[in-house]
């Protein structure tokens, strides 16, 4: 077994000419709450859907606990145990708060086919709805499980659609940038939250642009630009270094 939860080496992923992804090594061991930033249109999100099945990459491996998975299609990568969210959020608004994240929960409990009849169906059906509630009570939203989720708040949103990446019961999340739209104090929650998932054994990979939201956190930092990763180190260390300055403050959206 390697000591890696997640590696990928010469990861590249082109569109027509442009490298948004470009020759990126990374390694992240299991119980690590590691950050990946960078300004944007630097390729996190595509560095993402590339470990998540979404685009198969141009170049390069990935693998999760140990073995390959380039190349596999998203929902076998969930099924693997990645759970991810979404930079542009994929809940269903016209499901209540409790059926968004039951759905997720489906597959993570055995309720396959052949389950699927009478008495285990009843079996696998409350192991679902316990689950729910757990993951609710988890995130906060158990006094909203019968909303629908579109009268939810913005805010409320993103943990819902964290809800539904730990329905599936995974062994490393991915979540990307999670605190867009949010202001101050409810990053500085949502930073605590990511943190004490972190601390409760879910290995997690926190893509951001926001920079002010890993380094709190973060164990180690990995910083992408033009494609490129340019720094790999502690928040301390990746915070003077000149190159992710550059990087910062060359572009055009300066967040730091
Ligand atoms: P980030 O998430 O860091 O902001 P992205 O991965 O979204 O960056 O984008 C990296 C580069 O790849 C950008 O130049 C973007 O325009 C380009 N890109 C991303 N997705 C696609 C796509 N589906 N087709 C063409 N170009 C894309
Ligand atoms: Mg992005």
């Amino acid at each position: 077994m390697s000591e890696y939860i997640l590696e990928t080496k010469g990861l590249t992923r082109r569109f027509g000419g442009l490298v948004a992804v470009d020759n990126v090594d990374m390694c992240m061991k299991s119980g690590e709450l590691v950050g990946l930033i960078g300004p944007n249109g630097a390729g996190k999100s595509t560095f993402f859907n590339c470990l998540t099945g979404f685009y198969p990459p141009s170049e390069g491996e990935v693998r999760f606990m140990g073995s390959p998975i380039t190349g596999l299609k998203p929902y076998q990568v969930a099924k693997l145990g990645i759970g991810r969210t979404f930079q542009n959020l994929r809940i269903m608004p016209n499901m209540t708060v409790f059926d968004n994240v039951s759905v997720g929960s489906i597959g993570s409990v055995g309720h396959s086919l052949r389950r699927a009849v009478w008495p285990f169906r009843c079996r696998a059906d409350e192991e679902i709805s316990q689950r729910t509630w757990d993951i609710l009570k988890r995130v906060g939203l158990d006094s909203l499980a019968g909303e629908l989720a579109a009268n939810l708040s913005y805010g409320k949103r993103k943990y819902l659609e964290i809800a539904r990446a730990l329905a599936t019961n995974p062994k490393l999340l991915i979540l990307d940038e999670p605190a867009a739209g949010l202001n101050e104090q409810e990053t500085a929650e949502l930073a605590d939250f990511i943190g004490e998932m972190n601390a409760d054994g879910i290995p997690i990979l926190l893509v951001e642009h926001d920079m002010g939201l890993v380094m709190g956190i973060c164990h180690r930092v990995m910083v992408l630009a033009l494609g490129r990763k340019i720094a790999d180190d502690t928040p301390k260390a990746v915070q003077k270094n000149p190159e992710v300055l550059e990087a910062y403050l060359g572009g055009e959206e300066c967040q730091y």
